[in-house]
């Protein structure tokens, strides 16, 4: 029993798990893929290690063959159909593949819970409109059922885009400094992807909520972190951005989790325009994840609704103030006592906080001044790829010292 990594379709951002009686099946099947955005894996003899290659590969979807289903009769046969739903659990779509004329075994199979039946030998307009339905309609890739838009309706052409977004996808890694010693303190990983169209975070996320597929981008973003980090041996923390949503629902902390083995080091930063429903379900999941090793951050502080829920639910031992809550700060003294409030609230819980979008060294002065303990912003590094960074690493930031007007007509 072997598994073939099928490097041969290049790297693609979809994954299919293919288990079959004979190679060449799976090899036909490739080829009536043409274009379609998807890594074949494939798994020749028994359906007997699908649940493990699974748990391994988190495929998008898997295709078993009916004659790879081993079972001394025909009941036999359908409970072992039944098992492997389950065990895919429902992130996962199973479709069967049987000879052309469909029997009342299919039906039986489909009665209890294989997502579609395809049959052998294969038509290629078949196979693309079924595995494209199959994909759509999976949870785990954030389908129609997730609430998106990209369902069986959803444009062929967006979804291509957004294949080509996934496969070109990169992190640019910002660094934060201390701000009492201009001290390396880690990054913070911002998704951006090489395809044209597509070319800021807020696009790669925009496009990943039209289609439903929020889940789908995030696992793809913190594999592509964790990936980085292991690259390159991580300096620092890691600062990950991840909504809501995702916090409560999506791979973190599971054996799916790509960043658990470095929950040590990674800094959750928990921000999204949504509302917080349950709070205590949000602190129960964040003391799940601390005790993996995770540490939270509330991002955009100053930004946004719902601070009070966020604070209560997630007991940050990192606050982010947003750039708007320092840009020109030092022109206004009631912001600056307001910062001086927070910081004072986030240090009275043991919390350090991060002033976000230093632009001018007079922010970076006064966001000292004014206690905040890391900083982050164009003026000090801008956010680039990790090969940069581990070709060009970060130099210390200085600041010359002594306090800002600002600070002097504060203090008078
Ligand atoms: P954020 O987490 O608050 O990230 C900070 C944003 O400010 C980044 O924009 C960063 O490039 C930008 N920035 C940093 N320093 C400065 C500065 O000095 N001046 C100005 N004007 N901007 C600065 P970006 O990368 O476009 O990300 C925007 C937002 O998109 C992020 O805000 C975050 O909410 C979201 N985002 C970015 N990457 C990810 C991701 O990987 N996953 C998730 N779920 N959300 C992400
Ligand atoms: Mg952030
Ligand atoms: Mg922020």
């Amino acid at each position: 029993m072997t598994i073939t990594a099928a490097a041969r379709t290049g790297h693609r951002p979809y994954k299919l798990l293919v288990v079959v009686p004979r190679v060449e099946i799976a090899l036909e099947l490739e080829r009536s893929l043409g274009d379609a955005p998807l890594h074949v894996y494939t798994l020749t003899g028994g359906a007997e290690l699908a649940p493990r290659a699974v748990l391994d590969l988190s495929p998008d979807m898997v295709l078993v063959h009916l004659d790879s289903l081993a079972g001394a009769d025909r009941k036999a046969h359908q409970d072992r159909v039944e098992h492997l739903v389950r065990d895919l659990g429902e992130g996962t779509a199973l479709v069967l593949v049987s000879d052309r004329s469909r029997s009342p075994d299919t039906d039986e199979a489909l009665h209890r819970g294989a997502f579609a039946w395809l049959g052998h030998p294969f038509d290629a307009e078949e196979v693309q409109r079924t595995l494209a339905r199959a994909l759509n309609a999976s949870p785990g890739t954030g389908g129609a059922s997730a609430g998106g838009t990209g369902g069986p309706d959803a444009d062929p052409g967006e979804l291509l885009r957004y294949g080509r977004t996934l496969e070109r996808l990169y992190m640019a890694w910002q660094p934060l400094f201390r701000a009492q010693d201009g001290a390396l303190f880690g990054y913070e990983a911002l998704v951006r992807s090489d395809e044209p169209t597509c070319p800021s975070a807020w696009h790669v996320l925009d496009l990943a909520d039209r289609l439903g597929r929020e889940a789908e981008l995030d696992w793809h973003i913190h594999a592509r972190s964790a990936a980085d980090a292991l690259a390159g041996g991580l300096e620092g923390v890691l600062m990950i951005n991840v909504s809501v949503r995702q916090f409560m629902a999506g791979t973190l902390g599971t054996p799916r989790d790509p960043l658990l083995p470095l929950a040590a080091r990674v800094v959750l930063e928990v921000s999204e325009n949504g509302t917080i429903e349950d709070i205590e379900a949000v602190a129960r999941q964040c003391a799940r994840l601390r005790g993996l090793g995770y540490r939270v951050a509330l991002d955009d502080l100053g930004t946004g609704p719902d601070y009070l829920a966020r604070l209560l639910a997630l007991e940050p031992q990192v606050f982010k103030l947003d750039r708007l809550a320092l840009a020109d700060c030092d022109q206004d003294a009631r912001k600056r006592r307001y910062v001086r409030a927070i910081v004072a609230m986030a240090h009275g819980e043991g919390a350090l906080v991060v002033a976000e979008g230093i632009e001018r060294p007079a922010e970076a002065q006064l966001a000292r001044e004014l206690g905040c303990d890391l900083l982050q912003g164009f003026l000090l590094a801008r956010p680039q790829r990790r090969e940069h960074w581990l070709h060009a690493p970060p130099a210390a930031f200085s600041l010359p010292p002594g306090p800002s007007r600002a600070g002097d007509r504060d203090a008078a």
